[in-house]
């Protein structure tokens, strides 16, 4: 019959299972979003409605998937942490990968009106994502730690340009202005020609986001990470969970109504 005829194509599929006892990274980052930030005229160097959309996306991630315990978001890109014993999907690489990135961009595009209701979609967004697997605690503080440090070091730069830009540089000039520079370098140049001083823009710019889920409270996360943090039962240990948390810039507070989203577990 026709079905069995045909049903060989099946064994094409591969299985891709991620390894047993291992922390599982989701990370996805924006397609071509210097040019949808362009499109959709973002503030620059950030745009704090952007931002808040992307911590929306990610809560409504962590609605969805219980077993993400931490999610961090900078610019276009968000990182999702999975609780080492997690089940999910049974470990499929790929079912794991594209159902976030989908929820994450279908969020996305869902709430884009309640951020930017005077500025329609012009074409879909999308977000690429890849699954990376650590061994354990020390290797997620790092990647944690890597993301943050990326975080420090493009908006050092993008605060520096805009800034020379917005005072009637070219682009190109801006950027050859800036090459070269240390981070040294760059906080002298905001400070003694426009007056900024680094260390005191909004922390969300600078550090960027966190999404940690409580386990023990009903509420949505507090701007001040809890003191109790050493309640955290989750896979990556207390400790980790507090010292990935510690080094938010923001908390993925509650920016619509929906006040559900990271809670007891
Ligand atoms: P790729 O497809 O390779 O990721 P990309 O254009 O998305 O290319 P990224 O390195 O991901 O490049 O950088 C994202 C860019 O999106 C930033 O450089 C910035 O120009 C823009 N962007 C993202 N979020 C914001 C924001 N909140 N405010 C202003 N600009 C933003
Ligand atoms: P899973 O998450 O495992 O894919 P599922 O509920 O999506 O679960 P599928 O096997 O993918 O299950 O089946 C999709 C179901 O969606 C169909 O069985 C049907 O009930 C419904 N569906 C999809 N498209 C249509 C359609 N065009 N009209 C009516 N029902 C539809
Ligand atoms: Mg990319
Ligand atoms: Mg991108
Ligand atoms: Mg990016
Ligand atoms: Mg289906």
């Amino acid at each position: 019959m026709a079905k069995s005829r045909f049903e060989y194509v099946r064994s094409y599929e591969t299985p891709d299972p991620l390894i047993p006892n291992t922390f599982i990274v989701v990370r996805i980052d924006g397609r071509g979003f210097h040019r949808f930030s362009d499109a959709h005229s973002f503030e620059k160097p950030n745009d704090r409605r952007a931002l808040d959309l992307m911590d929306l996306a990610a809560k409504t991630v962590m609605d969805e998937y219980k077993d993400v315990v931490l999610a961090f978001g900078e610019s276009d890109e968000y990182s999702f942490l999975l609780r080492r014993t997690t089940k999910l999907y049974n470990r499929r690489r790929s079912k794991i990968s594209s159902s976030v990135v989908s929820l994450f961009t279908s969020a996305y595009v869902f709430n884009w009106s309640q951020f930017f209701p005077s500025t329609p979609l012009v074409y879909p967004p999308s977000f690429d994502s890849r699954v990376v697997l650590y061994p354990g605690e020390k290797e997620i503080r790092d990647y944690f730690g890597w993301r943050q440090a990326d975080t420090h070091i493009n908006n050092l730069y993008n605060t520096s340009f805009w800034a020379l830009v917005k005072s009637g540089q070219t682009t190109a000039e801006a950027n050859k202005a800036l090459q070269g520079t240390d981070s040294k370098d760059k906080n002298e140049i905001l400070f003694s020609r426009f007056g900024v001083n680094y260390n005191t823009l909004p922390a969300m710019y600078r550090k960027g986001s966190i999404c940690l889920r409580q386990p023990t409270t009903t509420t949505v996360l507090p701007a001040q990470i809890p003191a109790d943090g050493e309640n955290a039962q989750t896979e990556a240990g207390p400790s980790s969970v507090r010292d990935v948390a510690r080094m938010a810039g923001q908390h993925c507070s509650d920016s619509s109504s929906r006040s559900d989203s990271v809670r007891v577990q």
